[in-house]
């Protein structure tokens, strides 16, 4: 997220623009605008050097009214109380279009990860952990992984949330956790596979043979690697890809198994054998069916957005495209599928590992991806019909849709006291 923007800004102003298109009441509105409780924690942590150092670190809620409050930890030197603030209520929206039974949260620690030992960033954890206590739970909010945080992170939160609590062992508490201590299969590759399930829904609307289909994916990461090759299974060809370090291209094909294999050699997708090398820009605006930008924010902008060929841009990112460049994709006919949507096989994987928690049952790899199948699907459809039925692009029919959840939600349980 560009510090340049406040996110908080973006996000009211987002909402701004679904309320007009769906007459929000402007009570509701103001509801919607605020999120219900937002805690700063002040972290003191002993260093390895012995000094304390005294951290800051943040938990928003934005809404429950269709369920807990869930949302990434995010570690980061930028972090700001506006920045959280934005992100639990994108959470909001994005549960609520993945139509799962959640509200949107989102916390931070203002941080640099990178320049902490293993020993200062699990003190840290511990104590953030033990500062948001009271307004985290099982049943009211459920924290997981954001940028420069994982497995390892989620486990130390579990323990001490169990043991600050009493009583050993509350899975149920956190996701993102690692397998031995309730995570869930298919979570690695869930946003990947969500997406590749989307641009599948996507083809059939656009009457695309997947077969005569091409690829190409800028951010050869976690989650371009596996929508990719889960893209290509479905009978696609790639023939261009992309990292921080530059692009490939070979319109006669490029294998993603052997693409990755040459990553982990190299730590790159540069000087892949019989590619030719491209950069980004030029990835962006190649001569193919299905574009996926899984890097950074901002990608395709009212610069370049005209020069995109693909029929359709399925956002793996968060906010590769601006609101610029997403008015001129819908007069050419190109159909993004919003990161709210496209990104959501995480979120919702995330959900089926709370579940099983909750049942201390654990389900099989084939039944996790059976059920994001059918969860990310539906999804799609629903704002597929918003999309026609309002005549607006997939990005606003997604808030109106996920807004309408919210709001109806809210309605029906009432104002209390
Ligand atoms: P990652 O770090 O595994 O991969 C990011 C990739 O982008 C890397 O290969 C990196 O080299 C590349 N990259 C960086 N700068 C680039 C540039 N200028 N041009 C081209 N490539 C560049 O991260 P990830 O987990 O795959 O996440 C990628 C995006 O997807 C982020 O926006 C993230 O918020 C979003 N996302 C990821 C998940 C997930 O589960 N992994 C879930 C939701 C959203």
């Amino acid at each position: 997220m560009s510090q340049a923007l406040n996110p908080f800004e973006m996000a009211l102003k987002q909402l701004d623009e679904v309320a007009k298109l769906i007459k929000l009441d402007k009570g509701m509105h103001q509801v919607l605008a605020n999120p219900k409780r937002v805690l700063i924690v002040s972290i003191p942590t002993k260093m390895d050097n012995g000094e304390i150092k005294v951290f800051t670190g943040f938990r928003s809620q934005h809404n429950d009214a269709r369920g807990p409050y869930k949302g990434g930890i995010r570690y980061h030197p930028q972090v700001t109380i506006d920045e959280v603030k934005a992100l639990s209520m994108w959470m909001t929206w994005k549960c609520a279009v993945a139509d799962i039974p959640y509200g949107g949260g989102k916390g931070g620690i203002i941080c640099n990860p990178k320049e902490m030992s293993n020993g200062e960033l699990e003190r840290m954890t511990r104590r953030y952990a033990y500062g948001i206590a009271d307004i985290i739970g099982p049943r009211t909010d459920i924290p997981a992984p954001d940028v420069y945080t994982g497995g390892k992170e989620m486990a130390w939160i579990m323990d001490t949330y169990s043991a600050l609590k009493g009583n050993y062992g509350q899975p149920e508490i956190i996701t993102g956790k690692p397998l031995p201590i309730g995570g869930s299969l298919g979570r690695n590759e869930a946003t990947g596979r969500g997406l590749s399930f989307t641009v599948r829904e996507a083809a059939k609307k656009l009457k695309i043979n997947m077969k005569s289909a091409t690829l190409a994916v800028q951010g050869f990461g976690n989650a371009g690697q596996f929508a990719s090759q889960l893209v290509e299974e479905q009978g696609a060809k790639a023939i261009a890809a992309s990292d921080s370090k530059g692009g490939v291209y070979n319109k006669a094909g490029i294998s993603i198994a052997a693409l990755r294999k040459h990553k982990e050699k190299t730590g790159s997708v540069v000087g892949f054998p019989s590619a030719k090398s491209i950069s980004n820009e030029e990835l962006l605006e190649l001569d193919c069916t299905i574009l996926i930008p899984a890097a950074l924010e901002n990608q395709i902008t009212g610069r370049n957005a005209k020069n995109v060929k693909a029929k359709i841009v399925a956002e793996a990112a968060n906010g590769p495209t601006t609101p610029d460049a997403d008015e001129v994709l819908y007069k050419n006919k190109t159909l993004v599928i919003p990161d709210i949507l496209a990104n959501g096989g995480g979120v919702t994987v995330s959900y089926f590992e709370w579940l099983q928690n909750l049942r201390r049952e654990y389900w099989t790899e084939d039944e996790v991806n059976q059920k994001l199948d059918k969860n990310i699907t539906k999804a799609f459809l629903d704002i597929y019909k918003t999309h026609e039925d309002y005549h607006v692009n997939m990005r606003k029919a997604s808030m109106v849709l996920a807004v309408n959840r919210v709001v109806e939600a809210t309605n029906i349980r009432g104002l209390w006291p």
